[in-house]
Order: structure tokens, then sequence, then C-alpha cells
């Protein structure tokens, strides 16, 4: 392929290039933006409201039946009446959490700081117990309850959660606490519910960022969430309470986060999402927009290429050929008597050539037309190409003259294949319309002699030609070199 047709296909290659790699990049950019937009502005924070109406409809009931319990009438009157009968007060409580599943019940009264539990008598609250703290924190609390995490001494120390409300007597004095505890388990069961669901990791987290409670596979190597530098940077913005997405990189992968303050509990809900699942979605989509890019560049470059070559094909087809008779013209066979003479001069073999010209053709264009006289010089060629060998090269000379190169032919040989021709010519008269018309041709022949140049060659055929013209037409003559002036 010429060097500028190279050219052409690395400019339109770097261009499609350009063009492709530029849209599949830029759409890839903006993909990835308005997912990120997506994940941060609309599905996570949808993520975090479903969550925490969840947990409001899970976590919130056991608050209702404490503030239940606080406001009921037997108990409020049974701490009044003196706390008679323990076993009342036992299987009320045992009621409670029968009825509503819960995992503990209880009643402390102020009175006698006694705990009551759904089998009696557990204890006695002390000011003193570490254990006992919560009840004289939640005494002197602002709010009517509060919810905290505590081992549960009434069963076997489980870690549970309390909701612990304030019971008071008709006329508003404190008389005690009651409530419900949730074993931690069965909330954590919840949590991995939530998290199944939703496919995210769900915490949370007190104010000061203690993880307090956390699903399965939870891989946060750390106790407190603000550890986590990318996350203490939004403490104040987690602190300011309104509901919050962000998004941060760890470990190569993109972490979205969802926070929100619970304020029934104290607690921060967090939802988290690895956003790199979306992302590599949308990877693969660059990944096989370039590939097609690349395939749809590899046909047009095949394509372009075919056209190319068909059209410089036709190009070469079209400069080297006579348009009437389909053979090659002088401008060929200039070029292609050059290379034949390096040639024979390589190999020593013997070239000869034929030059043909139509007998009196002036009398044919003038008596059936200009029309007639193509027809004729098409059937005289196709007569002569008919004639000759595939190896033979048959070339327009001019007007109605043609020369034919004939490799390894000697000047025997040359002149039966004249012979031929002119016989085949002569003999075959060629029908145009009504008419019948007879033409026939002269021929002059002449071998190479091993010193020629192409001038001196093409001047011998011209004279041998002009010799057949002259010695009365329709033959073949052949003009021999005569030997030059002995030199001594
Ligand atoms: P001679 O036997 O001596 O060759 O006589 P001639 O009539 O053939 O004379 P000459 O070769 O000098 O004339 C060639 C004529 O052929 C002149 C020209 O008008 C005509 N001719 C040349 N090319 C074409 C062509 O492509 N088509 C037609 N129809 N005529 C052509
Ligand atoms: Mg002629
Ligand atoms: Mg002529």
């Amino acid at each position: 392929m010429p060097r500028k047709n190279y050219r052409l296909i690395i400019i339109i290659s770097l261009l499609l290039l350009t063009g492709f790699i530029g849209t599949s990049v830029t759409s890839y950019l903006v993909s990835s933006a308005a997912l990120n937009h997506h994940i941060t502005h609309t599905e996570l924070p949808l993520t975090g409201d479903n969550v925490y109406s969840e947990i409001q409809r899970d976590l919130l009931k056991p608050t209702f039946i404490a503030s239940l319990m606080a406001a009921d009438t037997f108990l409020r009157d049974w701490v009044i009446q003196g706390e008679r009968n323990p076993q009342k007060i036992a299987r009320y409580l045992e009621e409670i959490k029968v009825k509503y599943n819960t995992f503990s019940s209880f009643f402390v009264s102020d009175n006698t700081k006694q705990y009551y539990y759904s089998k009696g008598i557990l204890k006695t609250v002390e000011r003193q117990e570490f254990r006992d703290q919560w009840y004289f924190r939640i005494k002197d609390l602002d709010t009517d309850y509060e919810i905290n995490l505590d081992p549960d001494m009434a069963n076997q120390d489980t870690m549970t959660i309390f909701i612990n409300h304030k019971v008071y007597d008709y006329d508003g004095n404190y008389i005690g606490a009651t409530g419900v505890g949730l074993a931690i388990h069965a909330v954590k069961k919840m949590v991995n519910t939530y998290q199944e669901r939703y496919n995210r990791t769900i915490f949370f987290t007190d104010k000061e960022g203690n993880i307090t409670l956390h699903g399965q596979n939870f891989s946060k190597p750390v106790k407190n969430i603000f550890e986590v530098k990318e996350i203490a940077e939004h403490r104040q913005e987690i602190h300011a309470g309104s509901p919050l997405s962000f998004q941060y990189k760890k470990d190569n992968k993109n972490i979205y986060v969802n926070n929100r303050y619970i304020p029934e509990f104290g607690w921060y809900l967090f939802v988290e999402q690895c956003g790199d699942k979306a992302i590599a979605k949308v990877r693969n989509t660059l990944v096989l927009n370039l590939v097609f890019s690349f395939g749809i560049i590899g046909l047009i470059l095949i394509v372009t290429n075919l056209t190319i070559a068909s059209f410089q094909k036709r190009l070469t087809k079209m400069a080297s050929t006579d348009k009437l008779t389909g053979v090659y013209n002088r401008r060929a066979f200039d070029i292609i008597i050059d290379q034949t003479l390096k040639e024979i001069q390589r190999k020593q073999t013997p070239l000869s050539i034929i030059l043909f010209d139509l007998d009196h053709f002036k009398r044919v264009n003038d008596t059936y037309g200009h029309l007639a006289g193509d027809y004729i010089i098409q059937t005289t060629v196709g007569t002569a190409a008919r004639t000759i060998r595939n190896s033979d090269i048959l070339c327009r000379w001019g007007g109605e003259e043609f020369l034919i190169l004939l490799k390894g032919c000697d000047l025997g040989d040359a002149m039966k294949t004249a012979e031929k021709i002119r016989t085949a010519v002569a003999s075959q008269p060629a029908r145009y319309g009504d008419d019948q018309i007879c033409v026939t041709i002269s021929v002059g022949v002449t071998e190479h002699t091993g010193q020629d140049t192409k001038e001196t060659l093409l001047k011998r055929a011209d004279k041998a030609l002009y010799l057949a013209k002259a010695s009365g037409k329709n033959r073949c003559e052949t003009e021999t070199v005569r030997p030059g002036p002995i030199t001594p």
C-alpha cells in the first residue's frame, strides 16, 4: 500500500479512536457521577428511612409497652397499697412478658427498692451497686424513659436492651421504674433481617460514637466509629442531628453512608453500602463499549482499506488502458517496455515486436461512419488478442495502429504470429448492421538485437510497417539489421 494511504488509515484510526474513547470515557464518567449522586441522595436515604420505620415498628413497640405499664392502674394501686402479695405483681409481669413476647419485664419500687420480675423479687437495688446505677440514674432523668444496654441479672446476665420507664402515683410523685427487656441477640436478629432485606450494613452508635449494636458480618475493626478517619471528618455534621449522606473511599472501595439520629434511643443509625458492585456494572459497560468500538474501528479500517484498494485498482486500470479497446495505452506501454528491456538483458532471452496498422481506414470511416470505424478497431483488436499468447502484450500505439510485445520470441516465430493475425483479420469480415466490412492490416516485424535501445527497436518496427504499406499493404514485412561498417 502506498505511504499516503498508510497515513490516511492512521489519521482515520486516530480520529475514530479519539471519538470512540472520548464518548465512552465521558459516558462512563457521567454515569458514575450520576450513580454516586443517586446512591447518596436517593437510594441510601430511602433505605435509611425504611430501616428507621422498621426500627420504630420493632423497637418502639417495647417502649410503648413500658409506657403502658407505667400508666397501669393495677401496678400503681398495688404499689400505693404497700406492695403486698408480691405474687400478684410477679403474675402481672409474667403476663406482660408472655403476651408481648419480651425477654424480661420488671418493676423497681422507689419505696422498698425491691426489684420485681416475673418470678417474684429478684433483689433490692442499692445505690453503691454498679449494676443498679441505672435505677438511680433514671430517677433523676428529665425524660420519662430511657433505653440502655445492660446485662440482665434475671436472665443469666444476657446482654439486654432495657426500656426503663418512670412510674408516678396519681399525684405525680415518683414511685418507681418499670419496663421490659429485649435480649440483644433478638435485636441483632432483627438488624440481620434488615441487612438481608436491604442488602446494606446496619449498625448503631451512641452519641460518643461507640458501636452499640450491629448485625452479622460486621467488618469494622473499631469499637468507636470515629476511629474511622473518614467518618470522623463528618463528626460535626453527624452531631447536628439531621439525616446525612456521604461517601468515602477505604481500601480502594467506595463506601456510601447514611446516618440519622434516633431520638427515642439516643443512638445514631448508620446504613452503609459498598458501591463497587454498581460501579463495576458501569465499568463493565465501559469495557464493553470500548471492545465494541475497537471492533467497529477494525471493520471501518478493513472496509476503508478495501475501498481504497479497489479505487486504486480502477484508477490504475483507467490510467493504463485504452478506453475503446481495453488494451494497454501508450503510457502503460512506455513503462512495460522499459521493464522488458531490462528483463531480457538480464535473462538473455529474445524479444520481438509486431506493429500493425489498418489499411485504408479513412475509407472505412468515410463509408460507414466513425462509429463503424470504432467497431472495426475493436473487432480487429479482438482478433489479434485471440491469436497471440497470454504472455504477449498488446497495446494501442495510436489511432488505428497497434503494437505487440512478444517476450521469448525470435523473429521467425514473431513473423509466424504476425502472419496468423494478418490472415485472421483478412478472412473475418465484421458485421456492422446490414454491412459486411472487410479490412486488412499491414504488419511490420522486428527482433531485438541485444544492443537496441527502445528508440532503435521501435524505429525499425516502424520502418518494417512502412515497407509493408509500400509493398502493397495486407502483408507482413520485416526490417532486418544491416551489418554495421567493419571496424579494423
Ligand atoms: P493506410 O492504409 O495508409 O494506413 O491508410 P489509412 O486510411 O488507414 O490512413 P491513416 O492510417 O493515415 O489514417 C488513419 C485514420 O484512422 C485517420 C483517423 O481519422 C482514423 N482514426 C484514428 N483513430 C480512430 C478511432 O479511434 N476511431 C475511428 N473511427 N477512426 C480513427
Ligand atoms: Mg491506416
Ligand atoms: Mg495509421
